[in-house]
Formats: C-alpha cells, structure tokens, sequence
C-alpha cells in the first residue's frame, strides 16, 4: 500500500531531529493525518488509543523522578542521536547513570518503525474476541497493510493464550494489565512487537522469546526430575 508520507508541522523541541508524516493512503482526499487509524479508538476508547501511540513511539515511561534517573518519555527516534547531538536539546547523557543510559539507547527506534509499530498495535486490537467493530475504511486501510484480521492474531506473543480487549481498562487504575511487548527486546519493529499480559512481558524481561522458553524448560525439567526422585 502506498501512503501518503506527506510531511506535517512538528511542533517539538526536538524539531530538527524529529519527524512527522501523513500515514494516510498516497492520493487522499482531506486533511493530510498521522494516526488516520487511530481516528475512532481516539473517540471512543481514547485511553487506548494513547496508550498504543506513547509504547509506539515513546521510550518506556517509568516514573523515574531523580535527576540522574534521565528524561520521562521521549520519541524513541530522538535516542538514535548520539549524546553530543542531544546536549544541544539540553539532554545531557553523560549525567545519567549508565545502566539509564543503556535502557534509554535500547528503546531508540527510527521514525518509520515507531508508525508501523503503532499501526500493527491498532490491527493487534481490534482482532481482540471483545474489541469495539473496527469501522470498514479503517478495517481495509490496516489489512492491506498487515494481512487479514483474524483473532488467532490476537493472542499474548509471551504465553500465546488470547489477550481481551477489557484488560485495557484496568490502565485508569494505573495498572495496564495488556503490554506492549516484544520478541526481542532490543528491537522495536511491526515484525517484532505485539501485546503480552503484564506478567508474561514482566517474566520474559529482558530476554528474547527463545531464550525466555529455553529458561523456562530448564526450569520445568529439573523441577520435575527432582519431583520424580
Ligand atoms: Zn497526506
Ligand atoms: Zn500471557
């Protein structure tokens, strides 16, 4: 599918390091948007809708308060600069502790995965047994661009049971019990992430998939073999 690309007013501190394109369909009719798919869960389900463009596009929001704990949120592309570009953004690297550091740097992502990632995040959604109808033109416009919606897609990628949409709203109470997740952990691309349980995506921590699964069957063979004795 083609798409729009059209770039559109950053409005950023970050301006000349940022990005912002039109992910509508090339040839459109109407304003040019950056989450045209976003456009009815922003209506109806507005804290969903937020929740899948910050993990998309925002390095991870703990509430690190400290000076030294490093900036809350920031567009995962700014992180791709190195530090003596971010100093003239007032962000000093060099202040932070290092294992802040490391964290902040493995979240960096390019502009172009941040959108698909959160275009696949919608597609992921509405295929949950219990979401909200996806309205036809955006059904269309996230199946050209992901394949068709089938709710064998909308599964937790750690334990693989079926995620339901309700668990999104436990996020008012500030604890989300649906993540957003990812295969490999240093990698933030529509190949790569999905939506885990809270505590499958904290189990898996920093481990890939296959090193997760291999952990834990090592984990269940000498369990059981001490069982069995
Ligand atoms: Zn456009
Ligand atoms: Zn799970």
């Amino acid at each position: 599918m083609n798409l729009c690309k059209k770039n559109l007013p950053i409005r950023s501190k970050y301006k000349e390091i940022a990005e912002k394109k039109c992910y509508r369909v090339h040839g459109h009719e109407g304003s040019c948007e950056e989450f045209p798919y976003l456009s009815d869960l922003s209506k109806n389900h507005p804290r969903v809708a937020n929740k899948i463009k910050r993990d998309a596009t925002k390095t991870t929001g703990a509430a690190w308060k400290s000076e030294d704990a490093g900036p809350n949120r920031i567009d995962r592309w700014v992180m791709l600069q190195d530090d003596e570009a971010l100093l003239k953004f007032g962000l000093n690297m060099r202040a932070l502790k290092p294992t802040v550091v490391a964290k902040l740097r493995e979240k960096a992502a390019t502009y172009n995965d941040c959108m698909d990632v959160a275009a696949k995040l919608t597609w992921l959604t509405y295929q949950m047994p219990d979401a909200p109808e996806c309205p036809h033109e955006i059904k269309i416009y996230l199946e050209s661009r992901f394949g068709s919606m089938t709710s064998e897609a909308a599964t937790c990628i750690v334990c693989k049971e079926p995620l339901s949409f309700s668990l999104f709203e436990n996020a008012q109470r500030g604890k989300a019990e649906i993540e957003t997740a990812h295969a490999n952990p240093r990698e933030h691309n529509q190949e790569n992430v999905g939506f885990a349980h809270r505590e499958c995506n904290i189990a898996q921590g920093n481990k890939t998939l296959d090193e997760f699964y291999d952990w834990i069957a090592g984990i269940l063979e000498r369990a059981r073999g001490q069982h069995s004795v």
